[in-house]
């Protein structure tokens, strides 16, 4: 079976993990600040905290952004769960802005009209998670403009998108939220084996999360409430979690990390390829604005619903490991609990209904891509 997405690891990145299993520190060492250093750098962001995945990079966001009980989180349904659920983690509450139905990702007009009719409620949202679905980037500008005028934070989920660029600014950078979220799964686009990474330009945030990473504790007299020169001392001064990514995996990741623009180049290769050969068959191909970069973390075709289950069912027959990106999180029976159904935000499940993920990664083989496209073509003409 091809997949749908593959790490790549050479020999290069096992070299870099033994070298660590043989030093002194597997764990809060001197690999963990060299990956933060080298992730900054790449995604011009002054501050990056890494984690042991992106989803406790969002929940330490939530909280660094005091998130509490009775506050409202707003992103959107076609997402991986973790992007609502880190909400729920902070008992605050989730609704969800629907998509545009051409760009894939959050609706600005949707997000205004409800930001409007929820303002005379009064019950407007304290974060709104934006999801660079696919690795292709929201408008972040428009985003931004509302949150100034409605008040909320904003917490980019780039767990598609690193390596991709927001016009002339890598995404990661901040320049349109507090705080951006990048994942390591080796599903992504670089892995660590799991990890995550939140990036600010904010140094109280980036404190926040540096604590809420490790159990709340600081070494830094600067941060206690008693300080003492004991050697020994440290003050646990909020509740954290143990949340810290291990040396070993960060030695993975910064391995990972010098190959990738090598990665994302490879992945533009393979989407033009299945751009120039998808010309007029009969299938819907993914929207790219010209003015971003994609990372292309996904390439996701829509074919009409009607045929949607047969192709998705006949492509894994014959080998194509094809999958769904994603189930609307609205409509997951804990969210149905929560009050939430099927109807609530058409324009996601109508995506659902649609779309269907190829495989991309950079190791797709040209017989394995051509094979792939003969494949696809052929099914949706049937
Ligand atoms: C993968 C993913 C996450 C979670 O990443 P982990 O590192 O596996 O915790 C969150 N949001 C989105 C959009 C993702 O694709």
């Amino acid at each position: 079976m091809i997949a749908y997405g593959k790490q790549d690891i050479r020999f290069d990145d096992i070299e870099f993990v033994v070298d660590v299993l043989k030093s002194d520190f597997l764990t809060q060492g001197p690999i963990v600040p060299k990956f933060e250093e080298a992730i900054s750098g790449l995604a011009e962001a002054k501050y990056v905290t890494a984690v042991n995945s992106a989803t406790s990079a969002l929940h330490i966001a939530c909280l660094a952004l005091e998130l509490k009980p009775g506050d409202l989180l707003w992103t959107v349904p076609n997402t991986f769960v973790a992007s609502a659920n880190c909400a729920l983690y902070c008992g605050a509450e989730v609704d969800f802005v629907d998509i545009d139905p051409q760009t894939s990702n959050m609706s600005v007009e949707l997000l205004e009209r409800k930001l409007r009719i929820s303002q005379q409620s009064g019950k407007l949202p304290k974060i709104v998670i934006p999801v660079h679905l696919t690795g292709e980037p929201c408008n972040m500008a428009a985003i931004k403009k509302l949150s100034v005028e409605y008040g909320f934070k904003i917490i980019e989920d780039a767990s598609h998108a690193i390596g991709g660029r927001l016009q002339n600014k890598p995404i990661g950078s901040c320049e349109y939220s507090d705080i951006t979220v990048f994942s390591f799964h080796p599903v992504k686009i670089v892995t660590s084996g799991e990890g995550g990474a939140a990036l600010t330009n904010c140094p109280d945030l980036d404190r926040k999360l540096k604590l809420l990473r490790s159990h709340g504790i600081t070494r830094d007299l600067d941060l206690m409430q008693h300080p003492t020169n004991d050697a020994w001392y440290y003050e646990q001064v909020d509740l954290g979690f143990n949340y810290r990514m291990t040396d070993i995996h960060a030695a993975l990741g910064l391995s990972q990390l010098s190959r990738l623009h090598e990665y994302v180049q490879r992945r533009h290769e393979i989407a033009a390829r299945y751009d120039q050969e998808f010309e007029g068959a009969n299938l819907h191909k993914p929207y790219r604005n010209p003015i971003n970069k994609s990372a292309l973390h996904l390439y996701v075709i829509q074919v009409e619903p009607l045929q949607h289950n047969g192709v998705f069912h006949k492509l894994r027959e014959s080998n194509i490991g094809v999958n769904l990106h994603y189930i609307p999180v609205h409509t997951h029976p804990y969210y149905q609990k929560l009050g939430f159904d099927w109807g609530d935000f058409p324009n996601s499940e109508d995506y659902y209904k649609k779309a269907i993920s190829l495989p991309m990664f950079p190791t797709l083989a040209v017989d394995e891509l051509n094979y792939i496209i003969k494949t696809v073509k052929k099914l949706c003409d049937e």
